[in-house]
Formats: C-alpha cells, structure tokens, sequence
C-alpha cells in the first residue's frame, strides 16, 4: 500500500533526493509531507517536463532553503500583534482568521507560516476553540470566519463539522471561507457527507460557503481533484482560489496563464495571488516585485478578465494587505 514520504529516507527511496546528509538541517527546520496521490501526480510527467519542476520544487526540501537572509522573519505577516485570543487573527472589522490547526496535507517549502506549522503545532484545544466562539459572538462586527492554519481539512469530517457548525450558529456570522490544498492534492478527502453538510449550512442556516483552494500550476491539477471540486460545486460552494508567485514555479506567462485557466476550467474564480512574505529560508523563490506585476499586467491583457486573480502583498508590520495590481 502506497504510503506518505514524512522524511528525507522516504524521499531519497524514492528517488526524489540524491543524498539525505546535506539536507539534514533543512528538515529540523520543516519537516516534509507528500501523499499518494501528490506523489502520482510528480510520477505522471517525465523528470524534464516543466510540470515536474514545479511540484518537485514546491514540495521536496531544497539546499537553498539554509540560506537566512536578516530580512526574513519568523512572523512575517505580523499574525501574533492582531490575535487577541489563541488561533484568532482579527486585523479587518468584518471578517477574522481562526487557523484550526497547524497541521498540514502537505508542506509547502515556500510557507509563509513554517514557523508555527507542522509538529511545532497542533489543533486548537476545546478551550481555545471556546474561547474563540466567545470573542466572536461578542463581536458582532464579524460576519466572516476564515478557517485556515495550517489546512482545516486535515481535520476529521466530525471534527471539522463540529466547529462550522458552531460558527454558523453565530447570527451576525454569515460567510464560513475554508483556506485548503486538500481538495486538489488530496481529492479523496472530500466525501459527500461534507459536501452534504456544507450545503446544509446554505440551505438551513442562510451561511455562504467558501472554499478557498490554494494552487500554484496546472500540473496540481488531476481528474480525481476535479470530481471533488465537482462534488462541491453540486453542492452549492462557492470557489476561489488563493496562489503564491514562486520562482521557478509560476513566474513565466505560460505558467500563469495555465494555473489561471486550469483554475475557471475547475470552476475556480482565481482571487489572490500573494508575493512572497518574507519566511525563513525562502528568498529562492522570491519575484522581485516590477517582475510580478509585470507578469500580472501580461495576463490583463492578454486573457480573459475572469482568469486575472489581485496580486497582494502582506505589509510584515501586520497591517494588512496590499493590492499591487
Ligand atoms: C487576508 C486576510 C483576511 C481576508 O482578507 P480578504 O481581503 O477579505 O480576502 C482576513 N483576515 C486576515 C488577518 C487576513 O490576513
Ligand atoms: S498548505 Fe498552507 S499552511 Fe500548509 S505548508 Fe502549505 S502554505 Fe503552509
């Protein structure tokens, strides 16, 4: 039976990494996680094929990532200064963050939030989670919830229920978005009960559902992840999608392009696409700004309206997001 790669061993059996020794402190850094059906995809393009690239290189620990530069921080969006209970971030009026977990389907090599993710973290106990309903229904300016992490739905189906429920239980909250890869990386994980009970929040409770899908290139994208992006479309989700310019993933118009096709294909509305924040180790797949809102005026112009996602800055400071294009 097919099974996760969770370590540099699994990685270098595979023959995905050439040696484990150089890469030893990479992974004390941020460990390593690729699933079935994630290590299908990498298998189905040849080693020379730009696909392959791309996947290998958001997932599989790299050298480059030992390189620190003073810039880089630890908390580089500034979550910590606008969370006034565990796992909540509240920086706008109408809407806040709740991260659920910390864990992931997959870790991303680029992530913006390495230093809290992964066994570093865990999920909210009860008593946060409590503590979170507490501060919302309090605050009556919320009508959005954003459930991120980490991935929400690396959380059981009860479990994850459990806590949407609960918020749509909340009057004044009215839109639930779920941040995820896992309907792409890991389509199996949606099953029609959840699909059946996020329509039920819409039909009973009167609250939108958003799925957020974090993807970054076309080769992401398997037949099996649009049956689950399907199943959630029958079911009266709204998609959007959130995606990262990377360096030697997605920084060329061809590549953009695609994603952004790939994606309204799906039935996706391509929303964000972030310029790096400044995490650890990641300045080798920085775009320099004018590059990226180069690339981002190309696809303007060149393709339709609908394919052309806001490219957002996070200012480090915690102050929120800029629109650069
Ligand atoms: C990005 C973000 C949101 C969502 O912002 P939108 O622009 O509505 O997508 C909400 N809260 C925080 C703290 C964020 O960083
Ligand atoms: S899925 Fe999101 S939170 Fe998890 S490692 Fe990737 S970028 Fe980070």
């Amino acid at each position: 039976m097919k099974r996760y790669w969770t370590n540099l061993s699994d990685l270098q059996a595979a023959g995905m990494i050439e040696s484990i020794e150089p890469l030893a402190e990479v992974e004390k850094n941020f460990q390593t996680k690729i699933g079935p059906p994630l290590q299908a995809q990498i298998a189905s393009f040849s080693e020379d094929d730009a696909a392959y690239r791309a996947l290998t290189r958001q997932f599989i620990p790299a050298i480059e990532e030992k390189t620190i530069l003073p810039r880089e921080l630890d908390d580089p969006i500034g979550d910590h200064r606008h969370s006034p209970v565990e796992g909540v971030v509240h920086r706008y009026p109408d809407r806040a963050l709740l991260k659920v977990t910390q864990l992931c389907e997959v870790y991303c090599r680029f992530c913006f939030r390495k230093e809290m993710i992964g066994h570093k973290g865990e999920n909210l106990s009860q008593v946060e989670l409590d503590a979170a309903y507490r501060y919302f229904e309090s605050h009556p300016e919320v009508r959005e919830v954003i459930l991120t992490g980490g991935d929400p739905m690396i959380l059981s189906n009860r479990r994850l229920m459990t806590i949407t429920r609960r918020l749509a239980e909340i009057p004044h909250i009215k839109v639930i978005r779920i941040h995820t890869r896992i309907p792409i990386l890991n389509p199996e994980r949606v099953d029609r009960e959840f699909a059946e009970f996020l329509k039920s929040l819409r039909t009973e409770k009167g609250v939108q559902i958003l799925v957020v899908i974090h993807a970054n290139h076309a080769a992401e994208f398997s037949e099996a992840a649009r049956e689950a992006i399907n199943c959630l479309l029958d079911h009266r989700v709204m998609l959007i999608s959130q995606s990262v310019m990377l360096k030697g993933v997605n920084d060329n118009f061809k590549a953009l392009s695609e994603l952004m096709y790939t994606l309204v294909d799906f039935g996706i509305k391509p929303y964000y696409l972030h310029q790096m924040d400044l995490a650890r180790g990641t300045s080798h797949f920085v775009v320099e700004e004018p590059r990226a809102i180069a690339l981002i005026h190309e696809l303007r112009e060149k393709v339709s309206g609908i394919c052309v996602p806001h490219l957002i800055q996070e200012i480090p400071a915690g102050e929120g997001k800029k629109a650069l294009y």
